[in-house]
């Protein structure tokens, strides 16, 4: 069935994709995907990941750096460096597409951002799109959107939901984090995947859940959204007492408790198998210096190679401490506690030998990558330096997770 709401200021359907029949899809011919909001091509590697037969028609994104590293990865793609809000009508109805994937920007929603939301400018583009999909000549059938925790209580949220009831979409939500699918990586962000509906097809809305399986025992891996009030979107760690044990670093019993538990889940793998040879790695390049571990020793995230965790990588790893991602101990030999035990007594140069001992070093953005799902074959450019490498993969996503979910919308 064409679904044609034709464009402001009425008037015939102008593309010819809208005569064509857009019904069910031979199982050779491949869904045209566009992808905006591209950054480094993360959508485009959930969607090889998948097997589903697919081509990106089209990829959009304004940030320089991150086109450079799509380009490297993916030459013979199109790639639009322009804002999405410079696109028109017209140029939509031309690709014409099957299926969008988009991530909008995160910082308008996060929770220790101002929390803009579509009075931030770095919305707009969104409210476009939003704005173009009823006008859209042949609307495609299916959508997927990621974005950060605190995305679900959007004005912007509820204005996307809108469009797509009005539009003729089924649609699901969910909070998902790597760890439901075995990464080591906490990652928690919202997703919603809609389907143009058709008279005789039902809304997916139980296979969700059963993708993705909550582990008995574990921290928490999925979320369902809607109705989860800002407070509890903060994924701060409680303000909890120590319960008068002696905590070595600057955390909560209740977190020691959570990390504690999220090690023993069988169902997530190892670090160490998202490490690089330690051949492979420059010690020197990712040492934490000596600085650093003064200041922040108390507030880093340390994991060892057979932990099965770690914190979500953030783009200011590697230049900010606290909260952007864990360090990793490399020589396992120390324990943890004897290092931090009356460390705050030391002085500055033992306190320093001490924290040596651990030789803490920053993951190496391959390894980052492996976390995030991203295949060997991704790789980027030469003059991409280290600090950049970490940036735009924080902006990005869990290939492995949006695969997943992209299996289970086309499916
Ligand atoms: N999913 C992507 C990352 C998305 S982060 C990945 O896998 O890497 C959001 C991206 O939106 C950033 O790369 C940013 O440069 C881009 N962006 C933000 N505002 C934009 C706009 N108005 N037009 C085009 N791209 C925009």
């Amino acid at each position: 069935m064409h679904v044609c709401a034709a464009p402001a200021g009425g008037g015939a359907c102008p593309c010819a994709a809208g005569q064509k029949k857009s019904g069910p899809r031979g199982a050779m011919e491949r869904l045209r995907v566009l992808e905006l909001y591209s950054g480094i091509g993360g959508m485009h590697y959930a969607l090889q990941e998948s097997g589903i037969p697919a081509q990106v028609v089209a990829a959009i994104d304004v940030n320089t750096t991150a086109n450079q590293i799509y380009r490297h990865n993916f030459p013979d793609t199109t790639l639009w460096n322009k804002t999405i809000e410079g696109i028109t009508l017209d140029d939509f109805d031309k690709l014409p597409v099957d299926m969008i994937v988009m991530s909008p920007p995160c910082q308008p929603f996060t929770r220790v951002g101002l929390q803009g939301d579509i009075a931030d400018s770095r919305t707009k583009s969104f409210l476009h799109i939003l704005h173009l999909l009823p006008r859209l000549c042949r609307r495609p059938r299916f959508i997927l959107l990621e974005n950060v925790k605190g995305f679900e209580v959007s004005s912007a949220r509820q204005r996307l939901v809108e469009t797509l009831v009005e539009c003729g979409y089924t649609f699901q939500e969910t909070m998902i984090s790597p760890t439901s699918v075995g990464i080591p990586n906490s990652r928690l962000r919202y997703f919603l995947t809609a389907k143009l509906s058709t008279a005789n097809e039902s809304s997916q809305s139980s296979k969700i859940p059963e993708a993705f399986p909550h582990p008995a025992g574990a921290s928490p891996h999925q979320h369902s959204v809607v109705s989860s009030p800002p407070s509890a979107a903060t994924g701060r760690p409680d303000e909890d007492t120590q319960g008068g044990h002696v905590l070595y670093k600057q955390e909560t019993e209740r977190e020691a408790q959570r990390k504690t538990s999220q090690n023993q889940d069988l169902s997530v793998r190892r670090i160490r198998d998202f490490l690089e040879p330690p051949g492979d790695v420059n010690m020197e390049h990712y040492l934490l210096p000596p600085g650093t571990l003064l200041r922040y020793s108390l507030l880093l995230d340390i994991v060892q190679p057979t932990c099965r965790r770690s914190v979500c990588f953030t783009k200011g790893y590697g230049r900010y401490v606290e909260g952007t991602g864990s360090v990793l101990q490399c020589c396992v030999e120390t324990e943890m506690e004897s290092v931090f035990e009356g460390l705050d007594q030391m002085s500055e140069d033992d306190k320093l030998q001490q924290l040596l001992k651990l030789k803490l070093r920053y993951f190496s953005p391959r390894e980052v990558a492996n976390l995030m799902g991203f295949p060997q074959s991704f790789s980027f450019p030469q003059q991409i330096s280290t600090k950049q490498q970490y940036r735009v993969l924080g902006n990005s996503l869990n290939v492995v997770v949006v695969a997943r979910l992209l299996r289970l919308l086309v499916s």
